[in-house]
């Protein structure tokens, strides 16, 4: 994958460089809020290792600013320790995944792997459909009434997951396994604020296809017909 860092401590950036380049990735670094925007927006790479706290301009700001400007890259958010806060934050602002530092180098290659894996499973079928909705499971597209819906990554892995066993109800330990591939330390809260953006996306234009199982997790299924 080719992946932008942006961190302003430089040591730990250049190791962060150093490992990925030696894993065959295509790595740069950038120590600056302003410079990274300008260099994803340029360089438009697969995914991108954002520090929180830079100069210039924050990794919320950062974050913005590439969506704004229609980069697709995944972003996995550098945080410090215990910042549950700017997790959440960070998680809404669309970013794919976070990880707080001090951080093994083997877990962040572990999670740069995660995300860069595509999709969950083979399929058998590429085209997906529920009620209106149409997943292109190959060209990773969405749309709902013919109106094509944008979400990041994770948000299409997670309506991947839903959409190839629609009624099916999956628990939120189910969905952390199989949109995040491992367990370690992801939470309810995370699957929640997930499924929140997926709902503002999906369901605004259109009868509710993404429902709550109390106490058990979600489904999503088509309307049922009076
Ligand atoms: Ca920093």
């Amino acid at each position: 994958m080719r992946i932008l860092v942006l961190e302003d401590e430089q040591q730990l950036a250049r190791h962060i460089v150093s490992a990925l380049t030696r894993h065959g990735h295509v790595a740069t670094a950038e120590h600056d809020g302003n410079a990274g925007v300008r260099r994803a927006l340029t360089d438009r790479p697969d995914l991108i290792v954002l520090d929180l706290n830079l100069p210039g301009l924050d990794g919320f700001g950062v974050l913005a600013q590439v969506r704004a400007g229609g980069g697709a890259a995944r972003v996995l958010m550098l945080t410090a320790r215990g910042e549950v806060e700017h997790r959440v934050a960070g998680l809404r602002a669309g970013a794919d995944d976070y990880l707080a530092k001090p951080f093994a180098m083997d877990e962040l290659l572990a999670r740069i792997e995660a995300l860069g894996r595509r999709g969950t499973a083979p399929t058998a079928e590429d085209l997906l459909a529920v009620a209106d909705l149409r997943v292109d499971a190959h060209r990773r597209t969405v749309a709902r009434g013919g109106v094509p819906i944008e979400l990041s990554p994770r948000e299409f892995d997670l309506l991947l997951v839903l959409m190839q066993e629609p009624g099916r109800v999956f628990s939120r330990g189910e969905i952390c396994e199989r949109v995040w591939h491992r367990e370690h330390e992801y939470h309810t809260r995370t699957v929640e604020i997930f499924i929140g953006r997926l709902r503002k996306k999906i369901d605004a234009s259109g009868p509710v296809l993404i429902h709550t199982v109390r106490s058990v997790g979600y489904t999503l299924r088509a309307p049922s017909r009076p």
